[in-house]
């Protein structure tokens, strides 16, 4: 256990928010995602997504950087950083069902 930084109540180590008043218990979540293993060239890259939290809206944002490890230390590439507003439409996006929708039958 842990006091919250805000409020002092106590929140367990794994707990992202506190349960008493809402504050970020962590600065950012990272989460790697593997490339397509069919996809020509991608074999050894990786997406980072890291998520920030933060009192206000400019510390709270998405960065997203494409990790490579071609014969090398492992490096990322490209990165880019996502307003809140913005992650959030990504989300929606990837929320979509994938494959091709299915035609209304007829009758
Ligand atoms: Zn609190």
């Amino acid at each position: 256990m842990r006091a919250c930084g805000s409020c002092r109540g106590e929140v367990e180590e794994r707990f992202r928010f506190c349960p008493w008043c809402g504050a970020p218990q962590r600065v950012k979540i990272v989460e790697f995602f593997r490339s397509h293993p069919l996809v020509e060239g991608d074999a050894a890259k990786a997406l980072r997504v890291s998520r920030y939290f933060g009192e206000d809206e400019v510390r709270r944002h998405v960065r997203f950087s494409v990790w490579s490890e071609d014969g090398r230390t492992p490096h990322a590439e490209a990165a880019v950083s996502l307003a809140e507003d913005e992650a959030e439409r990504l989300a929606r996006f990837l929320a979509e069902p994938a494959g091709i929708p299915e035609q209304p039958t007829a009758g």
